[in-house]
């Protein structure tokens, strides 16, 4: 009976790690790196270097971890289920997967075969992309995007303001949205969040409202554009801080210096912040030293089981509830030692 257990175990066991691991290799199959000619909406960032690099150097990113493909598996799929109960309940969604793409006059330099160079105006491709989706309403056709979210991050996510706060890789994600508004020549566009749990979100992105960020990334994509046609990258990127975070470090193809914008970082003259670091940094090592201890002490009295007891100076209580132990102490002094 008990090797019919072992073996009935044993191939439980067996068949689990075969189905993970076949869905690993055909989920790491079907991730196929291509080349990238142009700037991509969904990958436009504050650095215009690293869209550069996504176009210059595309070969050498590293590949998507099996677990990272996994979850964008998870996307698509999130993203059909999100078309269909609109159509459900209604909804005239006009197209999916909307291939565009954004042309512009810009200025580039033409090199001469004895090495002159003159400015010419050059109408080139800044941007490609495939919008989710479009939704008629009201004689205009909003665009749409689907994001499924870590149910974390959905929580976190109240306005398109809150992306630019959780720092650059959430950055692309209203730029992206920017960049159709701009090529569709539409008012307003909406992000619909899923927390992978079914629950939406609904975040409009009113076009009148982001101008500014809109011009920023179509600047980035422009020069990324101009610079991936010349074979120049484009300057590092001004706040050191945002190239910690970059792949293009860890691929070694950008290695900017850290310290080549000391003065991007802006030093802070009021004595709260820092003076509450200092204390913290102090607490660290009695903090794990206490922790550390409590757990000792409450082990070992939980082997002693409960009851009162004298340790030194100190009085000690064990009590047993429910199965758990919960032990206090308490310094001795003359009222509370015990006659
Ligand atoms: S490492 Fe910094 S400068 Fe280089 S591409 Fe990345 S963000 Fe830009």
């Amino acid at each position: 009976m008990e090797s019919e257990t072992r073996t009935a175990t044993e191939a439980a066991q067996s068949l689990s790690v075969a189905i993970q691991s076949r869905r690993g290799a055909r989920i790491v199959r079907g991730d196929r790196k291509s080349p990238q000619d142009y700037p991509r909406a969904s990958s436009v960032g504050v650095c215009a270097r690293e869209v550069y690099h996504q176009i210059a150097d595309w070969e050498l990113r590293a590949p998507h971890p099996v677990e990272l493909l996994q979850r964008f598996r998870r996307g698509s799929e999130v993203e059909n289920i999100v078309v269909r109960e609109l159509l459900e309940d209604g909804f005239d969604v006009k197209a999916q997967q909307i291939p565009f793409r954004i042309r512009e006059p810009v200025l580039v330099v033409a090199h001469g075969h004895l090495g002159s160079s003159r400015p010419e105006y050059s109408n080139i491709v800044i941007c490609t992309g495939h919008m989710d989706g479009r939704i008629g309403w009201e004689g205009d056709n909003p665009v749409f995007e689907v994001k499924s979210l870590n149910s974390n991050v959905w929580g976190r996510i109240e306005s398109v303001a809150d992306f630019f706060k959780m720092g650059s890789f959430w950055v692309r994600y209203p730029r992206q949205m920017l960049l159709y508004l701009y090529q569709a020549a539409e008012p307003f566009g909406l992000f619909i969040l899923d927390d992978c749990l079914g629950h939406w979100k609904i975040l409009p992105v009113v076009l009148d409202d982001w101008l500014d960020e809109c011009e920023d990334a179509l600047q980035t994509c422009r020069t990324a554009a101009i610079a991936a046609r010349s074979a120049r990258p484009p300057p590092y990127h001004n706040d050191p801080t945002w190239c910690l975070e970059c792949w293009c470090r860890t691929a070694g193809v950008c290695s900017p210096p850290l310290d080549f914008t000391p003065q991007k970082f802006v030093e802070l003259h009021g004595p709260a912040v820092s003076v509450d670091l200092d204390a913290m940094e102090g607490w660290k090592t009695p903090h794990a030293s206490y922790s550390s201890t409590d757990k000792t002490v409450k082990a070992l009295m939980k082997t002693y089981g409960p009851g009162r007891y004298i340790a030194g100076d100190w009085l000690i209580t064990c009590e047993e509830k429910g199965g758990k132990f919960y032990t206090r102490w308490q310094r001795l002094t003359s009222a509370s030692t015990p006659s």
